[in-house]
């Protein structure tokens, strides 16, 4: 779907995927205003469904708003992802942990070299089969706490779900490889003190009398879906639910001390995956036994059945298809 200034948007189609040809001087070349969204459409007993697409519609429009481009109509958002899995149902896979990921993405396609937001730009969205996230069992991740860089700063664009935080991470990731890590950990960017999110996915903290504890929405990180359902479920099932900054040493101490007993990551790709090493340059630690605590265990379960439409869909989360 393509967009004009003083138009709108205009000519939708589903075409064949391939190449899309780019002005050398597209904007978005130049100056990374561009957006994205990850979700994905299941299998179920139901029949197809998306979970909360109402939400990254949402998010969409507000990653439009803080990277100056005109927020695509939720209806046409929407539409093009029905659009997209109607097609041919069978492109989404059967099997525990398999979905069709969808990719809508959004960029400035104007023809300038100057630093203003562009008038035109074009709409797309993708699809491709994906498998389970853990291979052979939910195994707990190992993460680099990156001291020298960071990921987002009040005032930035960390809440916005941009290829450019993307892009400012990707060296941290790099780092977290090199330290045998599976992701990369980021701290605040003002004090380098409190925990703010992975590369990818957002933390709990699961404290000895059942209170979780995630980082606040600071404007620093990506208000995550996932994030939000577990803060729901955690809710219903009787814990209490903070959002407040926790320090890595915070972290750290209670975990030695057995005040933090469990630690987890949360997002679309893996939905919950419990956190089990944390390593920085001060050394390492393990999260309580370094296994997966029972707390996320559960929280996992649940969600993953309300996605597979094996529990009720109590909130209305789930988004029917076909
Ligand atoms: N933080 C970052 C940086 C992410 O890329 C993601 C994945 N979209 C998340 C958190 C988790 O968000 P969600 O639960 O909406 O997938």
């Amino acid at each position: 779907i393509r967009y004009a200034e003083g138009k709108g948007w205009y000519d939708a189609r589903v075409e064949a995927r391939g190449p899309i040809p780019m002005d050398p001087a597209a904007a978005v070349l130049h100056y990374a205003q561009e957006i994205f969204e990850g979700l994905k459409a299941y299998q179920t007993d139901d029949g197809v469904t998306m979970f909360r697409p109402e939400a990254n519609a949402a998010r969409f429009t507000a990653s439009a708003q803080r990277m100056a481009m005109p927020a695509l109509p939720e209806d046409l958002f929407l539409g093009s992802l029905h659009q997209l899995i109607e097609i041919d149902r069978s492109w989404i896979p059967q099997g525990e942990g398999a979905s069709l990921y969808l990719r809508p993405f959004q960029f400035a396609t104007e023809v300038f070299l100057g630093v203003r937001p562009a008038t035109e730009y074009l709409y797309c969205a993708i699809a491709s089969p994906v498998g389970s996230y853990f291979t052979g069992g939910v195994k707990p991740v190992s993460v680099w706490a990156s001291q020298e860089y960071t990921r987002a700063a009040p005032g930035g664009t960390g809440a916005a779900k941009c290829g450019g935080n993307y892009a400012a991470s990707l060296i941290a990731q790099g780092e977290a490889a090199a330290h045998g890590c599976d992701q990369a950990l980021f701290l605040d960017a003002v004090e380098r003190t409190y925990v703010d999110e992975l590369s990818g996915m957002n933390v709990f903290f699961v404290y000895d009398d059942g209170t979780l504890v995630t980082p606040p929405l600071t404007g620093a990180i990506l208000p995550g879906i996932t994030r939000d359902s577990v803060m729901t479920l955690a809710r219903r099932a009787g814990h209490t639910v903070q959002e407040r900054p926790v320090s890595l040493t915070e972290w750290q101490e209670g975990a030695v001390s057995g005040r933090i007993r469990e630690a987890f990551a949360c997002g679309t790709a893996a939905v919950i995956t419990p956190i089990g090493v944390v390593k920085s340059p001060d050394g390492e630690f393990t999260v309580a036994d370094g296994g997966s605590g029972e707390v996320t265990m559960r929280l996992r379960q649940e969600l993953v059945d309300i996605q597979r439409g094996r529990a009720a869909d109590d909130f209305g989360w789930v988004h029917r298809v076909l």
